[in-house]
């Protein structure tokens, strides 16, 4: 099992620093590592006018021409203006006349790689859960996920980022998108209760003491091929089933209601899941 953990690898940084010049390693798996750890670190703005939701560029604090290295604790990110304003210029004279913020950038630059800023509480929990599982566990960084997707030229898609993540060979054929995918849904085992009420808490509606009709069950995989009418079409999805024999039935589509008893066929009983195949939408960055 491989699951991406954490923004950027730590341990590939303390190893990858200093960096031989930060143009040659764009495009490496060591750029991708820091560049993730730069996000993170500066919060995903412009560390001079705190611009965000813009091309951010990886910029040096105190430039190489004035004998700054290519340490991460020398780097940060800066919008393109502002890379391109200070130039060789020292942050002092750069931002003249605003010492706090000089302040600020020189101890955020100097504060410790910390391990957990970069991962929340939630993948620390989901670790945990899947180290008792007894399988085999490896975790990975996202700027590695990054940076196989970029050599791959994948689409962001949620299926491709998780086929990206661990170590993906050069010569790995991965099937493009759009992929059709087979998505999974927590969907319950409805309720106990058989009686619905109103905002006051007094029954509104009694619901019938038996949950299957003519063999279904609300929840059911069905397929249903319907000849004529307004619902002509084959539809597969999750059923709702009603006493009189006509159902609803949800699919990767939308609902379509009130389909006779006759047309369905039953592909799997109720599991608590939903299921359906659907290709698949790119996913926000
Ligand atoms: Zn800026």
């Amino acid at each position: 099992m491989h699951i991406e953990r954490t923004a950027f690898d730590v341990h590939a940084l303390s190893v990858g620093v200093p960096l031989q010049g930060i143009e040659y390693q764009q495009g490496t798996l060591a750029g991708y590592e820091v560049r993730q750890y730069l996000l993170e670190h500066w919060g995903r703005a412009c560390a001079y006018c705190g611009a965000s939701g813009v091309p951010l560029q990886v910029e040096h604090i105190r430039p190489r021409s004035r004998g700054g290295s290519d340490r991460v604790s020398n780097l940060t990110l800066a919008c393109r203006p502002c890379n391109h304003a200070k130039g060789s210029l020292s942050v002092e004279a750069f931002l003249k006349g605003k010492p706090q913020l000089v302040a600020k950038i020189l101890s955020r630059a100097k504060a410790p790689l910390r391990d957990a800023a970069a991962m929340n509480s939630t993948r620390w929990a989901l670790w945990g859960s899947l180290k008792d599982l007894r399988v085999p566990v490896h975790s990975w960084s996202g700027g590695r996920t990054k940076y196989n997707r970029s050599r791959h030229g994948l689409t962001k898609t949620h299926s491709l980022d998780a086929l990206a993540v661990g170590e993906v060979p050069d010569d790995m054929t991965i099937e493009r998108f759009p992929a059709i995918v087979l998505l999974v849904s927590c969907t319950g085992r409805g309720t106990h209760a058989r009686t619905r009420t109103d905002k006051h808490g007094f029954p509104r509606l009694k619901l019938p003491r038996i949950k299957r009709f003519f063999g279904y069950a609300t929840g059911d995989l069905v397929t249903a091929a319907v000849l004529t009418g307004k619902n002509a079409g084959t539809h597969t999805g999750r059923v709702a089933v009603r006493s009189n024999g006509r159902f609803n039935i949800r699919t990767a589509h939308g609902l379509v209601q009130g389909v006779h008893r006759r047309h369905f066929r039953l592909l799997q009983r109720a599991d608590g899941y939903g299921y359906a195949r659907r290709a698949e939408e790119s996913a926000a960055e």
